[in-house]
């Protein structure tokens, strides 16, 4: 928000933007006019030449005198035209009137030239305002803004949408620039451009990006948490959030992934023809190597049935039980509470904990009923859940209850049933997480979870070509940061050529 001007900011950066780009220029057209020998003027009849002269404006460039002209370049990919005599002739052209830099002065337009603007659309701002913002006459920019919405039809541009401007200032009328061309680009397949014809009128155009997807393979390091390492690789959040379920069920993050710990994900992004991303690319599939073994998951949507993640073997990654009762994203990477910190070495530790932020949500770990939800001596603010006759499990030192958790009550897999704490007897906010199997603590960790299903019948075939396919793009897959933001790779094999150019449809 505040990288641009407010709407009432706007000329006056507007038109020091443009100063700006076209100081050295002027600067420069007088050093080589008096490096010519007083082509126009003479030293003497201009005093502010011998200032300058005497103290050359120490903070712009002074290139040396017999630099030739074609040094000179702008920042824009519009070359400057060739001086002549007649640059210096025009008329209201007073000379070499050079100031010291002096930001309050209103600099003196540029004699005529191209310069390009970028604005963003600001709370309560329209194209026509922000085109009276900078100068441009009342004619331009009602023809513009008509033509504008004619493409737009009833769609409003957004609060922060970025417009670009050619613009052109003619010598003959410095304070009233000229749009050559305005475009907007409310979606990446879509752009709408309206654009100044020869007589003066203006023009608007649609143009249509062809949009088609693109299979590529971000392949990181974990390095603090799995998620950012994703996210810093070049992945979407949400693919590596939807990563890190689809393995969560199976893989204990605290204890079986170490830092510099190798995985990959597979996306499928959404790239227009002029190789803009419109999506950052969905999970197609991920591997993850861990201390002792390596889990790989894969999308598959079998017939009739929504999308899932499934192991190469076509079993479903959801259990009857989440491994950890909290969003692994969510888990701190260091753990140092194993053994109890208070009791010592010699007690049992009934339960594994897991180290997260005060206030991290924790999660029914499968589908079942409160048996108890309440403070529980050293266990702190506590919550069992019944799940069978058989299994239960129990959850410690929390903050707080989730909302609607009292006994009784019936709780989905993955229910929010209370938040980290450190009540009871604890030395720091983590969940105490206990597994109780007829009544009896056991191990979590080693505990057998029944699956959800698996692919089977029909589905199957298609399950194993779509394995075989992924496991190969994980490995060859084009990496994210080759691809990203470049147009598409032209096709060697005799693939179809998809055209150069964009379609274009016309506005009225
Ligand atoms: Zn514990």
């Amino acid at each position: 928000m505040t990288d641009f001007p407010s709407p009432s900011d706007r000329p006056k950066s507007a038109k020091s933007t443009a100063f700006a780009l076209f100081r050295p220029v002027l600067f420069a057209i007088g050093v080589i006019a008096l490096a010519l020998g007083g082509l126009v003027l003479t030293h003497r009849s201009n005093p502010e030449i011998a200032a300058l002269e005497k103290q050359p404006p120490s903070s712009l460039p002074v290139p040396a005198p017999s630099s030739p002209p074609a040094t000179i370049a702008l920042a824009d990919p519009e070359p400057a035209p060739p001086l002549t005599s007649a640059d210096f002739r025009i008329a209201g052209f007073k000379g070499f009137q050079m100031k010291q830099p002096d930001p309050a002065a209103d600099p003196e337009p540029p004699a005529s030239d191209l310069y390009e603007l970028t604005l963003r659309l600001e709370r309560g701002d329209t194209v026509e305002k922000m085109l009276a913002d900078i100068d441009v006459p009342e004619a331009d920019r009602k023809q513009i803004a008509e033509k504008l919405q004619s493409l737009l039809k009833k769609k409003r541009l957004a609060t922060g949408e970025t417009i670009e401007l050619m613009m052109q200032t003619m010598p003959e009328q410095p304070d009233a620039p000229r749009v050559l061309s305005l475009s907007v680009r409310p979606q990446p397949e879509r752009e709408y451009i309206v654009s100044r014809k020869d007589d003066g009128s203006y023009d608007a155009e649609e143009k249509i990006y062809k949009v088609s997807p693109r299979i590529v393979r971000v392949e990181a390091e974990r390095n603090g948490s799995l998620q950012q390492s994703g996210i810093k690789a070049g992945a979407p959040s949400a693919a590596m959030v939807e990563f890190i379920r689809a393995m969560s069920y199976d893989v204990d993050f605290q204890r079986e992934l170490k830092e510099g710990q190798k995985f990959t994900v597979l996306l499928e992004q959404l790239v227009t023809s002029d190789g803009k991303v419109t999506h950052p690319g969905r999970l197609l599939a991920g591997e993850l190597r861990l201390l002792k073994r390596t889990v790989t998951v894969i999308r598959f949507r079998p017939q009739g049935g929504a999308d899932g993640f499934y192991n190469p073997q076509g079993e479903s990654v959801v259990r009857s039980f989440l491994r950890t009762p909290m969003d692994a994203s969510k888990l701190t990477s260091r753990f140092g509470m194993r053994e109890h910190p208070i009791l010592g070495f010699s007690a049992l530790h009934a339960g594994v904990d897991f180290a997260a932020a005060p206030g991290t949500p924790i999660l029914a770990a499968g589908v079942g009923k409160v048996a108890m939800a309440g403070p529980n001596g050293g266990y702190g603010l506590y919550v069992k859940l019944q799940h069978t006759q058989d299994v239960a499990t129990a959850y410690a030192h929390m903050s707080r209850l989730g909302p609607g958790i009292k006994p009784g009550v019936s709780v989905r897999q993955g229910q929010v049933i209370g938040f980290v704490g450190s009540t009871g007897m604890s030395t720091g906010p983590h969940l105490h997480y206990e597994f109780h199997r007829g009544g009896k603590q056991v191990n979590p960790l080693t505990q057998k979870f029944a699956m959800r299903g698996a692919v089977s019948g029909k589905d199957l075939t298609r399950f194993q070509a779509l394995t075989r396919q992924y496991l190969n793009q994980l490995k060859s897959a084009p990496a994210v940061a080759d691809v990203n933001d470049k147009p598409p790779q032209k096709k060697t094999s005799q693939a179809p050529k998809e055209p150069a150019t964009p379609q274009i449809a016309k506005g009225d």
